[in-house]
């Protein structure tokens, strides 16, 4: 007889969603959560007066089914992302106002490139089987290629290259030099392709939960809560014929499965007893995180939005590389999301905190005016050092991972079971991939019972 019938490790919405429809189906769940906090990589700070600030995964888009189902059975409405303006391109030092997601203000040689590039990334996702991206045709030969080699190739306009190169070497938090375009292409293709993953309106930035993502997560803790162990960093896993027994600092559990749902790049920081699968193990030494800094500016009322300006913005080798309005629901005060990827975040986190924020807040200016220069209050969520993360915003594949080692991606070890947004075919890298994963590891878990 075990603690629980079964071990989660990790309460982001990957392990909540698991432990909770594990609870449904009338299942003992112990989760063991590294953090003094639910969350994960989704991190909502609410402040007194109920106000809220996402530091980490925030928007929700159409088609994000799971998520959406999730929202709808906790009772946490959504409300709609500002985008009543102009949006803004920062290139060489000169603005451009644009709508939509081609930037259309620019020279035509510009857009046209941008938009070229756009038809082409659409037609290879079309031919991505997401479920195994390895088996798509020219799988191969896009592993062996990385974004930035494609992108010096497809994208010969200069002033095109580096605001498409910030726009998907940024969603990877990473350099283009370190990405593989099979892996970027796949990543696309997993949520319907580059308008849904780089878009706002009717994409990935269509909407929010009202009180953020800590409005659902919470709830979620809540129901599972009697089996929620926060500050239970899991250290060791071991398995054998009869179950799986959990080593936490301090503590020991023991169940008939586990399903570890931390984030790829760091589930080769558990021991595993006896060592798993030489692909396995192999594919938690190849999938690293990028770095994000994920920052906000709080004002007394967010006065862009009365100079026509939606608050989005891209500034390619800026201290504010993209900008995103992030008020709340009704009213409240104005509030900037600054999110910082990749080469930029890592040169921003070595600086002290205060001239971070300064060098942020003078990009900002420059952009919105002077009266962005000194908001009432800044945050700082710096995703590098959080240890428990690895790094934001999702692990991703350098070249000829996938081809070797992805088949590796899903299957489970035994008794040791998958999930994680990574773990995903669909909406990889997004909160609603997160609760997908929940829910198939969960599935998973209760077939092999039912067989064994
Ligand atoms: C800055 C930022 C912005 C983002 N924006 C968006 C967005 O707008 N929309 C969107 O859909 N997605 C966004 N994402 C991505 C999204 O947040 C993630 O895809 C999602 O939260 C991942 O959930 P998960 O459960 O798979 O992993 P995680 O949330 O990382 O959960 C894993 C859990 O495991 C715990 N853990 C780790 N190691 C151990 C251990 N050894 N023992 C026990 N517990 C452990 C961690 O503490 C964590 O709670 C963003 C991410 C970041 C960082």
């Amino acid at each position: 007889m075990g603690d629980a019938d079964y071990i989660v490790i990790g309460a982001g919405f990957a392990g909540l969603t698991a432990a909770l429809r594990l609870t449904q189906a009338g299942h003992s769940v112990l989760v063991m959560e590294a953090r003094d906090r639910p969350g994960g990589r989704t991190f909502t700070e609410v402040g007194v007066d109920n106000s809220y600030i996402d530091h980490g995964g925030t928007w929700i888009g159409p088609g994000q089914d799971r998520i959406h189902g999730l929202m709808a059975e906790f009772g946490v409405p959504s409300y709609k992302q500002y985008v009543d303006g102009e949006s803004m391109m920062l290139v060489d030092g000169k603005i451009y106002r644009y709508g939509g997601t081609i930037p259309w203000s620019m020279r035509p040689w510009v857009s046209g490139n941008l938009a070229t590039a756009f038809l082409e990334l659409r037609r290879m996702c079309a031919s991505i089987p997401v479920e195994a991206p390895w088996e798509a045709a020219r799988a191969r030969r896009w592993d062996a290629t990385t974004l930035a080699q494609w992108l010096e190739r497809h994208v010969p306009v200069r002033r095109a290259r580096s605001l498409l190169e910030m726009a998907l070497a940024g969603s990877y938090t990473s350099a283009a030099t370190e990405l593989s375009l099979l892996f970027v292409v796949y990543q696309l293709a997993s949520a319907g392709g580059p308008d849904f993953v780089l878009g706002v309106e009717g994409a990935a930035e269509d909407a929010r939960p009202v009180g953020g993502m800590g409005a659902l997560y919470h709830q979620m803790a809540a129901r599972v809560a009697d089996g929620l162990c926060l500050r239970a960093p899991a250290r060791s896993i071991s398995q054998d014929r009869a179950g799986v027994t959990v080593r936490c600092d301090g503590r020991e559990v023991r169940g008939s499965r586990v399903i570890v749902s931390v984030p790829i790049a760091i589930a080769g920081q558990i021991i595993y007893e006896p060592a798993l699968p030489a692909d396995r193990s192999l594919l938690h030494q190849r999938m690293p995180s990028g770095a994000v800094l994920k920052c906000h500016a709080l004002y007394d009322e967010p006065f862009w939005r009365a100079d026509g300006l939606t608050g989005q913005s891209a500034a390619p080798e800026t201290a504010a590389a993209v900008t995103i309005d992030a008020g709340m629901h009704q009213g409240g005060p104005g509030v900037l999301a600054i999110v910082n990827e990749g080469p930029t975040a890592r040169r921003l986190t070595r600086m002290a905190p205060a001239d971070r924020e300064a060098a942020i807040t003078e990009a900002l200016a420059h952009r919105f005016g002077p009266n962005a220069l000194v908001p009432e209050r800044f945050t700082q969520q710096d995703w590098t050092v959080e240890r428990y993360s690895g790094g934001g915003m999702i692990s991703h594949a350098p070249p000829g991972v996938l081809t070797e080692f992805g088949h590796a991606l899903r299957p489970p070890c035994g008794r040791i079971h998958w999930a994680g947004t990574e773990t995903s075919a669909v909406m990889y890298g997004f909160v609603d991939g997160a609760v997908r994963s929940g829910e198939r590891a969960a599935r998973e878990v209760l077939a092999a019972d039912a067989v064994a």
